[in-house]
């Protein structure tokens, strides 16, 4: 084993270590939470070390990137493949295409898109639907910050819901940046109230998942009901931008 690969897998390893922590103190089982691992602007030497290291799950950002980078290591062909960032309309087929599971659906118009090339190629893509719990503009997701506004997202909702080719399968939420975890826990506990207002609303769609949390706040989603966390620099360093 090369010392990158110690090295990430010791990391990744103390992360499902927090992870077990955290579900334990609340009750939870850990077996209900999945460790995805960003490796957004990382280079390909160090998400092949992460395979090697026993990441399964691998989250990216930039759709080309992604492919790239899954193009590179099909080898490796139990790995599942995440898109967690922001996906533009012209980016929609190499997703569509790619990707084992959307975390960032983030409006009705990309869900057409998606829907239509999934039929194309003949697959179905898995999804969640991102909510902007903390109510800032800047921030992708349909905004559901005011529980008093949530009957306003059903249409929409209903109408992705809908689509053939794609299977909802729960919510996910980038909360605002804060100084603290504890910051975080109140955006995980809206979103967690929002699961269960969607599913009281759609008997026969599974919100099951949750992907909330990530290298600063991860044990607190967990706590708050993350079924999905999503860790990069805690266990793959600081990003590499060139
Ligand atoms: C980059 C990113 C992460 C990982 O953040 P870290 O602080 O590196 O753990 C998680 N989720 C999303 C949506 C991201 O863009």
């Amino acid at each position: 084993m090369s010392d990158l690969v110690r090295s990430i897998r010791e990391k990744y390893l103390q992360t499902l270590e927090n992870i077990a922590g955290a579900a334990h103190s609340v009750g939870r089982s850990p077996d209900s939470i999945k460790l995805v691992v960003v490796t957004k602007t990382q280079p390909l030497e160090i998400v092949r070390a992460a395979i090697e290291a026993g990441v399964t799950m691998l989250g990216e950002n930039y759709p080309e990137e992604g492919v790239m980078k899954l193009q590179s290591l099909r080898e490796f062909s139990a790995v599942e493949w995440h898109m967690i960032g922001h996906v533009q309309s012209r980016k929609a087929q190499l997703v569509a295409e790619n990707f084992n599971l959307l975390h960032s659906l983030d409006s009705l118009k990309l869900a057409k898109k998606l829907d239509r090339f999934c039929g194309e190629a003949g697959r179905t893509l898995p999804v969640l639907l991102e909510f902007n719990v903390g109510g800032e503009d800047s921030k992708s997701g349909w905004l559901a910050g005011d529980e008093a506004h949530w009957s306003a997202l059903l249409d929409e909702v209903a109408a992705v819901v809908a689509l053939p080719n794609l299977q909802v399968r729960g919510l996910m939420t980038m909360p605002p940046l804060g100084s603290t975890a504890e910051f975080s826990r109140t955006f995980f506990q809206q979103l967690k109230r929002l699961q269960e207002y969607l599913t009281s609303q759609f008997s026969h769609v599974d919100f099951t998942e949750l992907s909330m949390g990530t290298s600063g706040d991860y044990q607190v989603a967990v706590q708050e009901g993350a079924t999905l966390v999503r860790v990069g620099t805690a266990i793959v360093g600081a990003r590499q931008y060139t």
